[in-house]
């Protein structure tokens, strides 16, 4: 699956990092929630193919997320993935190849 097909959770244009979340991966552990440091995090009301609850950003709290991808190193099914646009471009890039 190429980058340009997961979803992104939030985008930070100024920093020009993004947060994606690969939603069918997900387990609803909730464990992302409470390693976010700033807290933007929360389960939302969205079910995916495992049936469970995905995650989401608080509304008006993205521009918060600081890219301490401390979400990504604890989820413990490897769906949250930081990346700078520049990385991203050059992944989706690779991947048309
Ligand atoms: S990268 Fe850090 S600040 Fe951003 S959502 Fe993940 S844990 Fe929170
Ligand atoms: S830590 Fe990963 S598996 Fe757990 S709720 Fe967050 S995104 Fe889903």
């Amino acid at each position: 699956m190429s980058w340009s097909k997961i979803p992104k959770l939030l985008e930070n244009e100024e920093k020009n990092f993004s947060l994606f979340l690969n939603k069918n991966r997900c387990g609803g552990c909730q464990v992302c929630v409470y390693l976010c440091p700033t807290g933007i995090l929360e389960m939302g009301d969205e079910l995916n193919m495992r049936i469970a609850y995905i995650p989401r950003v608080k509304e008006g709290k993205a521009k918060y997320c600081t890219a301490c991808k401390r979400c990504e190193y604890g989820c413990p099914d490897w769906c949250l993935y930081i990346l700078q646009e520049t990385e991203n471009e050059n992944v989706a890039n690779k991947a048309k190849v």
